[in-house]
């Protein structure tokens, strides 16, 4: 699938498919209150889809942004592309992320939705959890820095 499909529910707004050249986002500039994300279904992002979501969220100045169930592609952005949160003093507000745990013992990988608790600051501390496979205590493949590099420069 080329772009992305918009599916609203609950006042949440479901992106699915690719932030690329094909995205359009401006049905969710209708209206005005908070624009809330959720990323869960997006599957890549590339370097137009990035630009054209800076543009989308210059257009949305002002208006509340939150993303929920950042997935990898979308976690990589945030971190790694100035400007993809939106700008202080009101940037974007992530409420959870998708994090990887590999088991050493078995190899089994999950993705495990992280409820985000805060907005700027020291990193938080990723939890161990226990395989489900093994029971093994597993910790998450990336280092924290990796998932909130963009608490530290907000
Ligand atoms: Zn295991």
């Amino acid at each position: 699938m080329l772009g992305i499909k918009i599916t609203a529910s609950d006042g949440v707004s479901h992106l699915s498919g690719q932030l690329d050249e094909h995205m359009d986002m401006k049905p969710l500039l209708a209206g005005a209150g908070p624009i809330v994300l959720n990323f869960a279904k997006i599957m890549t992002v590339n370097s137009i889809g990035i630009r054209k979501f800076i543009e989308f969220l210059s257009k949305a100045k002002g208006r509340q942004l939150e993303f929920h169930e950042c997935p990898a592609a979308v976690v990589d952005m945030i971190n790694s592309i100035p400007g993809t949160l939106g700008d202080p003093p009101d940037p974007s507000i992530v409420k959870s992320l998708y994090i990887t745990y590999r088991c050493s013992r078995c190899d089994k990988e999950e993705e495990v939705l992280y409820a985000v608790k805060k907005v700027t600051g020291d990193l938080p501390v990723l939890p161990a959890r226990a395989c489900p496979r093994c029971k093994v205590q597993t910790a998450p493949l990336l280092a924290a820095e990796d998932y909130f590099t963009y608490m530290l420069d907000c």
